[in-house]
């Protein structure tokens, strides 16, 4: 049997969890090899907000400034009415981390080619490879991709949601619908200097939109969220569902020419996240629903922490045992909270509830519980 550091690592999936993995191992010199399905480098038209914790991570991995020089920093981050007028106002050290470390709105595709990049210099990057299944033998795996079939020591599913990975190896594993359908939208649309370093998510009747920038150059990310909506609508019907809220909202959904159309969905929680010498990382592990804009930043800190135990122990039974103990509480707190928080959004008594409570709770409260998500101990 080849020790842990000499065995290789194959990871399914080339998106933020995947390529932040490559890159946390390549920092140990553990090279990988990385098997994205899409035929190039490419990412739906939408921002990301990485949040003080993300930035941490990415920060270790030497990556912040980049990131900063590419995105656009976000001072506070606001629950509004419709009009735009934070429920509470929030000073801007509760949304640092201790370091010092903000959120950062950046374009998910120059996210993901900065990932790229780095990821490219110590691990192999093969575009257009199908993952379909694989099979333990007694010496290693078998991965079967639509063109070919390869072997592997160490296999990580990194490949999302709707993960094949985890389908492989739980079949049990079910997925869990909000009802809630998002859209989503980038558009060139200079903010008022009010609203510049901001990051808002306003609340109306069964309906949520959120912005901020994602550059310097003017680039607006936004997103608009309703319960129970079973259709796409044209950018012009989008805009007159939020008649009723700022006329900023209807404006800058109506500036933008394509806009993506998806539900909300998360994982029913894993018993385990892996078995034998096959783990899962980032959403194919547990996914969430983006109510506390934490999807990605829970992949970037999997990663990071992966990569240090697995340096640390002698098999992959030893390191997912490390890896699970240390992230299963907060993974599971930020999936159960976002989870709640985005019923409670929807409902006109769950806003009601969740809006006194902003209210009335002393901003040293406040500061602890987003701590205890932007905490990364390491
Ligand atoms: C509306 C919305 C807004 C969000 N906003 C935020 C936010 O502001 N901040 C935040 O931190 N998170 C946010 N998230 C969550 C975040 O997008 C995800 O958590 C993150 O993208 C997960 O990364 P991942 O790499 O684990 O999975 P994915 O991004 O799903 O990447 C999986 C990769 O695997 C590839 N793949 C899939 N199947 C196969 C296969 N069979 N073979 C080979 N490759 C395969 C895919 O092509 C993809 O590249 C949001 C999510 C949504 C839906």
């Amino acid at each position: 049997m080849k020790h842990i550091m000499n065995q290789n690592i194959s990871i399914i999936g080339g998106g933020i969890t995947g390529l932040t993995t490559a890159i946390a191992l390549g920092q140990k010199g553990i090279p990988c090899t990385v098997y994205e399905q899409a035929s190039e480098l490419k990412e739906v038209g939408a921002g990301i907000w990485l949040q003080p914790n993300a930035i941490r991570v990415l920060d270790i991995l030497g990556l912040k400034p980049k990131i900063e020089a590419n995105g656009s920093l976000i001072d506070k981050m606001e629950i509004t009415n419709p009009q735009l007028i934070p429920h509470k106002e929030l000073t801007s050290d509760m949304a640092t981390d201790r370091y010092g470390n903000k959120t950062i709105g950046i374009h998910r595709a120059v996210l993901q080619e900065i990932l790229f990049k780095k990821a490219s210099e110590t691990a192999k990057i093969h575009f257009g490879k199908v993952y379909q299944k694989h099979e333990q033998r007694d010496t290693h795996i078998e991965v079967m991709f639509q063109d070919e079939t390869i072997e592997t020591d160490i296999l990580l599913g990194a490949d999302g949601l709707h993960s094949k990975v985890r389908t492989t190896l739980f079949p049990e594993a079910e997925t869990r619908s909000s009802q809630q359908m998002c859209w989503r939208g980038i558009v060139q649309f200079p903010l008022p200097s009010e609203l510049k370093n901001k990051g808002k998510e306003s609340w109306g009747k069964n309906l949520r939109f959120g912005f901020s920038e994602i550059d310097r150059n003017d680039m607006v990310y936004w997103f608009a969220v309703r319960k129970g909506e079973q259709n796409d609508k044209s950018g012009a019907e989008l805009a007159n569902l939020f008649s009723d809220f700022n006329p900023i909202v209807s404006e800058i959904i109506k500036a933008t020419k394509n806009i993506h159309f998806g539900a909300l969905d998360d994982l029913k929680r894993l018993k385990k996240w892996h078995m034998g010498n096959v783990g899962l990382i980032g959403d194919a592990a547990h996914a969430t629903t983006p109510n506390m804009g934490q999807g990605a930043g829970q992949g970037i800190e999997d990663a990071l922490y992966l990569a240090h135990y697995y340096a640390l122990t002698r098999n992959m039974e030893e390191t997912y045992s490390a890896f699970e103990n240390k992230r299963r509480k907060k993974v599971d707190y930020i999936v159960n909270n976002s989870w709640t928080f985005g019923n409670l959004a929807h409902n006109t008594w769950g806003q009601k509830i969740l809006t006194t409570i902003m209210k009335l709770s002393p901003s040293s409260v406040l500061k602890k519980q987003m701590a205890k998500v932007y905490t990364v101990d390491f």
